[in-house]
């Protein structure tokens, strides 16, 4: 029945329990330590922002979420990366950034990509933990690449945008060995427990899967 009730990332998600909000802060206070370590370098004396290189996708706008809104890690060191997750804001693009830049949302994606042209805003780290499943196990192991529109509509999903998304996708299971299929390359409603339909039917998954191999051969 949750198929007649279209929810994407936009969907407000209950707030934290006191628990995961404790576990959150520690998290905070470790990642505080290891910036520390890591802007101490050259980078950080000649005055460059953490943005100079932060994206790890070639092209992509660094547009940061809020620390609150993922964990972070040490992929794939600390957890094994073998699966991207598709999903479908139910925002627009402008309106995601400020979600995922909100503290006390609870969610982010790795990468946000715009419909009209294709544009790509990384928002995590790919070593960190983007909060895009509510399963934090599956968000541990994978990449959360969210894309504007709404699942209803498929004048959302351009072929900018799923050409674009493609190229990105290819380029994530190249850097992690990720097998080019639909068991390591799902939609968020196939994560096991997931409550949201994103990206629904309308979403080209034949097309989207030839893309990304073709993007593959082409690198
Ligand atoms: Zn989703």
């Amino acid at each position: 029945m949750t198929a007649t009730v279209p929810r994407g990332d936009g969907d407000r998600q209950p707030p934290p329990s006191r628990r995961t909000v404790l576990r959150g802060a520690a998290a905070v206070t470790m990642a505080s330590a290891a910036a520390s370590a890591l802007t101490a370098g050259p980078a950080a004396a000649a005055g460059a922002g953490p943005s100079a290189a932060a994206v790890d996708h070639p092209g992509a706008q660094w547009l940061p979420a809020d620390p609150a809104n993922y964990r972070t890690a040490r992929r794939p060191r600390s957890h094994p990366i073998d699966s991207v997750v598709v999903h479908v804001t139910q925002e627009h693009f402008a309106d995601a950034v400020a979600l995922f830049q909100s503290p006390g949302r609870g969610t982010s994606a790795h990468y946000l990509v715009r419909s009209a042209d294709g544009h790509i805003g990384q928002c995590v780290r790919e070593h960190d933990v983007a909060r895009h499943t509510g399963r934090p196990d599956e968000d541990n192991r994978s990449i959360g690449i969210t894309h504007e529109g709404w699942v209803d509509s498929t004048a959302w999903f351009t072929e900018a945008m799923y050409a674009s998304s493609a190229a990105l996708t290819a380029a994530v299971c190249a850097r992690y060995a990720i097998p080019l299929d639909r068991a390591h390359i799902r939609g968020h409603h196939e994560v096991p427990g997931a409550t949201h339909t994103d990206p629904g039917a309308n979403w080209d998954w034949d097309h989207y899967l030839d893309l990304v191999r073709k993007a593959v051969t082409e690198r």
